[in-house]
């Protein structure tokens, strides 16, 4: 079988139709699955290497497919960007991940921030602050409970309006995280710029730690460069203990991936921040 991957769907023609009408198909899916409230969120732990505790989550999307089982966001998420229904997908994700926190926290559970992620078209809306308010409200969670993370592309257009709603958010205890960072486009003035508060480093450069010599140096440059603005460092796609060690001897402050935990259910999550001891 053919792979569905939207570089092949160039290139051969001759299956285009084929190609054209799963799209549209999957598509026509997803704007029900949105209208049915069909979609979920997974939950990834966020752990502190120094003290081996949990100390945030990042919010994950699921889309449940009843043929296709759980399909990805990497698939769903650039044809949402395309059609226009990431606004309404990443409403509900903001309004999801905060009425789930303050509902842990109602339950007694640890208090942690939950991160959410954020596309481009997105944050360009012009009422992009008043659905963060909104969601907010609307949960009664505090603002320093939610966390935002923002791609490099997202930031490249340095306008002063973004600057400003990012400062807003700031101000109104909202934190703020470079996503995938070192991945985008690498004029490090946006990090001057704006408030950002965490830097997370993408899996591509924390894969085989510490044998891969140019990874180890990326990664120790950025944990370096993080530090001396004043930011907090989390190194992604962490899986093996010896990918930690190297972490924890440069001294980066957290980490997240599969040698920690997978992204959980809301269920599976739970349980866990149930599991740990609240002071
Ligand atoms: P991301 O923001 O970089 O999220 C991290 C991805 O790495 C997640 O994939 C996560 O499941 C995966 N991951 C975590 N730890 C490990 C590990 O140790 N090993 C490996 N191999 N993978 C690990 P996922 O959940 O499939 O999400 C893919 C991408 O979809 C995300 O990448 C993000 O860009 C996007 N996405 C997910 N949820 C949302 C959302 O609510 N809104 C938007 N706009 N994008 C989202
Ligand atoms: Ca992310
Ligand atoms: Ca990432
Ligand atoms: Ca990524």
């Amino acid at each position: 079988a053919k792979k569905n991957g939207r570089d092949n769907f160039e290139f051969f023609s001759s299956s285009m139709s084929t190609q054209a009408l799963e799209r549209l198909s999957l598509e026509n899916s997803l704007r029900k699955a949105v209208e049915n409230n069909e979609l979920k969120l997974h939950y990834q732990p966020q752990v502190a290497i120094e003290s081996g505790k949990i100390v945030g989550m990042e919010a994950l999307l699921r889309w449940p497919h009843k043929d296709l089982g759980i399909i990805s966001p990497a698939k769903f998420i650039p044809l949402a960007e395309e059609n226009g229904l990431i606004i309404p997908i990443g409403k509900w994700v903001l309004n999801e991940a905060c009425r789930q926190n303050k509902t842990w926290q109602e339950q007694g559970l640890m208090s942690i921030p939950v991160a959410v992620n954020l596309s481009a078209l997105q944050f360009r809306q012009s009422n992009f602050l008043e659905i963060v308010q909104e969601a907010l409200t609307i949960s009664q969670l505090k603002p320093c409970f939610l966390e935002l993370e923002l791609t490099e592309s997202l930031l490249m257009d340095c306008s002063e309006y973004s600057v400003r709603l990012l400062k807003t958010l700031r101000q109104m205890g909202v934190q703020l995280s470079i996503d995938d960072f070192g991945t985008g486009y690498s004029s490090l003035t946006y990090l001057r710029r704006f408030p950002i508060s965490k830097l997370k480093i993408d899996r591509s450069f924390c894969q085989n730690l510490p044998d891969d010599s140019n990874n180890s140096a990326i990664t120790r440059a950025i944990i370096s460069l993080g530090h001396e603005l004043g930011l907090s460092v989390i190194a992604e796609g962490v899986e093996e203990t010896r990918q930690l060690n190297f972490l924890e001897a440069q001294q980066c402050d957290l980490i997240q991936g599969y040698l920690y935990s997978k992204p959980l259910d809301a269920e599976e999550m739970q349980k866990l921040l149930g599991s740990v001891d609240v002071l």
